[in-house]
């Protein structure tokens, strides 16, 4: 390829890898007549709880089903209040409402963008307690779970963790995966053990391993697939409670154990690309970058800045820029009070509650950030940052010139 054609190429905000291995794997489960939730689920999830460190993994059909079923298999009764950032993913709260309990937002720390126990503490003094939390770890930072349970006064065996950011994070010394109630990964073609679709709980505790597997597939006694198993076949089942569809295939498995094979050095690439970025864009004033923690481990999903008025350029107008330039951006979250939908169902009188989260939503992109991603792109990505801040900082340099001259 011609220098001149890769420098033309666009840099996509995400591009999923899905590794030759995961590729011979789909097509062996295609070729093996049974596709559906079977033998390579149960090694799936043996695999991935021994990644992480927990002691059971439910493989489901995405992260948002894992959260509506890790809430479910709290037992709390109808309209307990779950809290959780306004900076978040929308099915993590359509999660909490269908598991017919009611979401309490919480406002953000503007360095982390996640919840703090102050901003904590707000929330559960508005909403005049807690019953459970959503915990997210935000972009693949560790959120400190249990000073978070401490500040709303709940025991971990209240929290279920919104991981879809968060494989390969720590928290302290700890993997995240068996901290809290249930933990809840994402599979999603954008995360960063991408299978196209599909999610995993995970758990140290018996009960809510079993109430999972239940509730996964139509709350029918756990190991109704295997009716259809040749010789096992039988047309006896219980149906136990109310379930969900959101059983993971073996296509899904299958390419799951594959890419997880990969995991060790997309991470480390991952880590590397952000000391890239970091060394990058430290000289350009305005860009103030992401949060590093103190402790624990950082898994690095997205990489996050925050274009501050010093820039010159807004941060709407930032990503304009570099999508003319051939770069693609994203916004990770739209606050979900800002959203139509939560307005509705939160009622009135939020406006003013969540200042920080309207601040940093002014000014967060979430810049290309992927494994496959080159030096050279994230050089380019950088220098067109840089030119820009030092292009309107000339000019609103001129304008200040005009207007006192
Ligand atoms: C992607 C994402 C989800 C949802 O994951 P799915 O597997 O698509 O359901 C939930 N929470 C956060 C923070 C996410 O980024």
């Amino acid at each position: 390829m011609s220098a001149l054609v890769e420098v033309r190429r666009r840099v996509p905000f995400c591009r999923t890898e899905i590794s030759l291995e995961a590729r011979a794997a789909a097509q062996r489960i295609l070729a093996s007549g049974w596709i559906t939730s079977g033998p390579e689920v149960i090694e799936f999830e043996r695999e991935f709880a021994e990644h992480v460190g927990a002691r059971h993994a439910v493989a489901v059909s995405s992260c948002t089903a894992a959260i509506e079923i890790g809430l479910r298999a709290l037992q709390l009764p109808p309209g307990s209040r779950v809290l959780t950032s306004t900076v978040t993913f929308c099915g993590a709260v359509h999660a909490i409402t269908r598991a017919g309990l009611v979401p309490v937002l919480c406002d953000v720390d503007p360095e982390t963008l996640m919840p703090n126990a102050a901003t904590t503490r707000a929330a559960v003094s508005r909403a005049g307690g807690a019953d459970a939390m959503v915990a997210i770890h935000f972009a693949g930072q560790p959120a400190p779970v249990e000073e978070l349970a401490e500040a709303a006064g709940l025991p971990l065996s209240r929290v279920v963790e919104d991981a879809a950011h968060a494989i390969g994070t720590w928290v302290g010394e700890r993997s995240v995966g068996g901290i809290s109630a249930a933990t809840c990964f994402s599979f999603y073609a954008t995360k960063n053990l991408p299978i196209g679709e599909g999610g995993m709980l995970t758990t140290d505790l018996p009960a809510v391993a079993a109430a999972a597997r239940e509730l996964r597939l139509h709350g029918m006694s756990a190991d109704a697939w295997r009716r259809y198993l040749p010789g096992q076949a039988s047309w006896r089942y219980e149906v136990k409670s109310e379930g969900l569809k959101a059983n993971m295939t073996d296509l899904q498995a299958a390419m799951g154990r594959a890419q997880l094979r990969h995991l060790g050095s997309w991470q480390a690439r991952r880590a590397e690309l952000a000391a890239i970025f970091d060394a990058g864009l430290a000289g350009v004033p305005g860009i103030r970058l992401p949060a590093r923690p103190a402790t624990g481990r950082h898994a690095w999903h997205l990489y996050v800045v925050q274009v501050e008025p010093e820039f010159g350029l807004d941060r709407g107008t930032l990503i304009e820029r570099l999508s003319e330039r051939g770069i693609d951006c994203s916004v990770h979250f739209i606050p979900l009070h800002h959203q139509p939908h939560f307005q509705r169902l939160l009622g009135p009188g939020l406006e003013r509650a969540f200042p920080a989260a309207d601040i940093v939503f002014e000014r967060i992109v979430s810049l290309p950030f992927f494994a496959s991603l080159g030096d050279h792109e994230v050089e380019r990505v950088c220098s067109e940052i840089a030119g820009l801040s030092e292009q309107s900082r000339a000019t609103t340099g001129d304008l200040h010139l005009e207007l006192t001259r």
